[in-house]
């Protein structure tokens, strides 16, 4: 009957539809990203970065993008040397996210990086057993994720410099244009890194110094520096030791606010290689920090811990280092940010002369009053924007030799179209091969 032949039409219909959907439920949808994971062990934190880029073009024209960062709560991994297995837990919580946040089909293929910086440059100078103990519990804790752990190690300061240069002229799409480079600063905790591309070096001057790239097609000559001990925690510790050598007792100290009194410990103070030789003999535990709030004063002490009495080069930043013409735009980023961010300095068009205003009005200003203001701010960063911004304008300006001139072509930045300013980029791309040397093959000529 016609009813029969219409139940049974459908009947057929949903069978080849429900087996239509089967079968396209079991096959793989096509992928269309790739990812990789890197962790930056910095000396004051870690920070991990997801990135992602086009699976059909990973290693050339695709573009890569940070897509998650977490930041790992706790201190840098170089704080956990008497207590290793700490430092790889302290990283499940960013570790899980990372495993929420990449596709479970693309686990065991996404690379994962351990990159560690200054802070565990300077514990494995002074302790390389601890230092081992603290890789091997972070390789342990990573080990146990399902991504594809590519180890961690410690970056010499060169690739740390490199890679942050790497990183900027990529997101700003130099490199594959052929364009003028962008300079780079870096400001960590332990260390500070300035690299960038001058007319007047080709790398003969002071070989260490140099790096050589080809990119996309380009040679490029990129003069790189890292100064151990002059990131700013420990560039402060440098200051704070050289004001105690004075005497035992109190310190008055120009660089931190009118007000400020807080009692320290010479054994913590200390306690780094980067002043650790300084120690006084038998001082009594602990001395009085008191603040004064004076940016001149606080220039001049800061100006105590960089050496220019010698230089074998033509020409040298400090303590002997040579460093070749300032030369073309500069992107400044990681503390080099957070601290002009706070200072509301980030304007590199205002006047040098108005910027120092600015900060000897904010040195001054009495540390109750600021703790008033900013109730939210962490009070150890609060008490020491003060000094960290003459630190910076110091080491720009009468170090590394910016003028009124070349200030304005430096821009404080964070990030530059989503990814975040820093080492981390660049590494990843140099050990996925995702910058070819030459440049990708034009497209064919179209058909006449
Ligand atoms: P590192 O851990 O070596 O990468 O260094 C980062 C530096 O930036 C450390 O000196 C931190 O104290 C500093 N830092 C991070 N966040 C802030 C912030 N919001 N304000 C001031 N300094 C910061």
């Amino acid at each position: 009957t016609p009813v029969t032949i219409i139940i049974t039409v459908i009947g057929v219909i949903a069978i080849v539809a429900l087996v239509t959907v089967a079968v396209l439920q079991n096959r793989p949808l096509p992928q269309k990203y790739k990812y990789g994971i890197v962790l930056d062990a910095g000396s004051s934190h870690t920070a991990l970065y997801i990135y992602e880029w086009p699976a059909e073009k990973d290693n050339n024209t695709g573009r890569v993008e940070q897509t998650y960062s977490c930041k790992v709560k706790g201190p840098g991994i170089s704080s956990y040397a008497s207590a290793p297995l700490k430092a790889g837990e302290s990283l499940s919580v960013c570790m899980q996210e990372a495993k929420q946040r990449v596709p479970g089909r693309r686990h065991s293929q996404t690379p994962l990086y351990l990159g560690a910086t200054a802070g565990m440059r300077l514990l494995n100078s002074e302790n390389s057993s601890a230092s081992d103990k603290v890789f091997q519990a972070v390789e342990e804790a990573l080990q146990k994720f399902p991504f594809s752990f590519q180890g961690a190690r410690i970056l010499s300061g060169q690739e740390e410099g490199a890679f942050g240069w790497i990183t900027v002229n990529y997101l700003d799409d130099r490199l594959k244009q052929g364009l003028e480079t962008k300079g780079a600063l870096d400001l960590g905790g332990a260390s500070t890194q300035i690299s960038f591309v001058s007319d007047n070096y080709d790398g003969s001057e002071s070989p260490d110094n140099a790096v050589t790239f080809r990119l996309y097609g380009n040679d490029y000559n990129l003069y790189t520096h890292s100064f151990l001990c002059y990131g700013k925690d420990q560039a402060l510790r440098m200051t704070l030791a050289q004001q105690t050598q004075s005497g035992p007792g109190t310190i008055n100290d120009p660089c931190f606010h009118p007000g400020y009194t807080e009692s320290r410990n010479y054994s913590v103070l200390y306690d780094s290689p980067c002043v650790s030789d300084r120690k006084p003999q038998g001082p009594p535990a602990n001395f009085t920090h008191i603040g004064t709030g004076d940016f001149q004063q606080c220039q001049e002490v800061v100006k105590r811990i960089f050496n220019s009495t010698h230089c074998k080069y033509s020409q040298c930043s400090f303590n002997g280092v040579f460093q070749p013409l300032l030369q073309g735009p500069f992107g400044a980023f990681s503390a080099y940010y957070f601290v002009m961010n706070f200072l509301n300095l980030t304007d590199t068009s205002i006047p040098l002369e108005a910027v120092r205003e600015k900060l000897g009005h904010y040195c001054a200003t009495p540390w109750n009053q600021l703790k008033q203001q900013h109730p939210k701010v962490k009070l150890k960063y609060l008490s020491e924007y003060c000094f960290s911004g003459t630190y910076i304008l110091t080491l720009l300006t009468e170090v590394y030799n910016f003028t009124s001139e070349n200030y304005p072509n430096i821009k404080f930045i964070r990030e530059i179209k989503g990814s975040d300013a820093g080492w981390t980029l660049g590494y990843m791309l140099n050990l996925t091969n995702m910058i070819p040397a030459e440049a990708p093959d034009s497209p064919p000529l179209p058909h006449a």
